[in-house]
């Protein structure tokens, strides 16, 4: 291929953009079929230039890529942030919503970010896994240990609610923001914190 165009994946990912030798070179639009989106610069096939990663819960990167790995400064747009700003203001609901988006992606896909310093790693490199609640995933040990106490969402608040998130999922396809009480916890737990 080479040229403009569209591509779908048999993994059902589409990319939208440049190509070179059947290979992804140049700008393009890369939806993944978990709903992650990255939108920016290629070179054979990797992440490499300037580009917006948009997580299917919302959360943005937004910087340098080297490789399909962050490089240099990136701009983090969180879930997380954006959820506490509208528990501030009042707007439960909307807060409860935006949290119940950030949890399901968190659980549901298998994700490859570090939960500590946010790089992205390669679908095939061993990760270190949070042993209580097997959902947060890191580089290595290390990252996982920092994670525990760094940060207003460090793991040690977070755990928690991953685990039970986890738990009432199990099995079910939907859970209503409006009838779980841990959301309402999450955000009086860090009222306090
Ligand atoms: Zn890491
Ligand atoms: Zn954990």
């Amino acid at each position: 291929m080479n040229g403009k165009g569209k591509y779908t994946y048999a993994s059902g990912d589409i990319h939208d953009g440049e190509f070179k030798d059947d290979k992804i070179n140049g700008k393009g639009k890369h939806t993944y079929a978990s709903g992650d989106v990255y939108d920016g610069e290629y070179k054979d096939d990797k992440k490499n230039g300037k580009g917006k990663f948009t997580f299917a819960n919302g959360d943005v990167y937004e910087g340098e890529w080297k490789d399909d790995k962050m490089n240099g400064k990136i701009k983090h747009t969180s879930l997380l942030d954006m959820a506490q700003e509208q528990h501030f203001l009042g707007e439960i609901d909307s807060a409860r919503v935006m949290l119940k988006r950030y949890l399901d992606v968190k659980v549901k896909q298998g994700h490859s970010q570090c939960q500590s310093c946010h790089q992205f790693c390669a679908q095939d490199e061993i990760m270190a896994e949070c042993s209580v609640c097997k959902v947060a995933r890191y580089c290595n040990t290390a990252h996982s240990i920092e994670a525990w106490h760094n940060g207003r969402f460090c793991h040690k608040v977070m755990c928690p609610f991953l685990l039970h998130w986890r738990k009432t999922n199990e099995g079910k396809d939907n859970v209503e923001p409006s009838s779980i009480a841990i959301l309402n916890d999450f955000f009086e737990s860090l009222d306090v914190a």
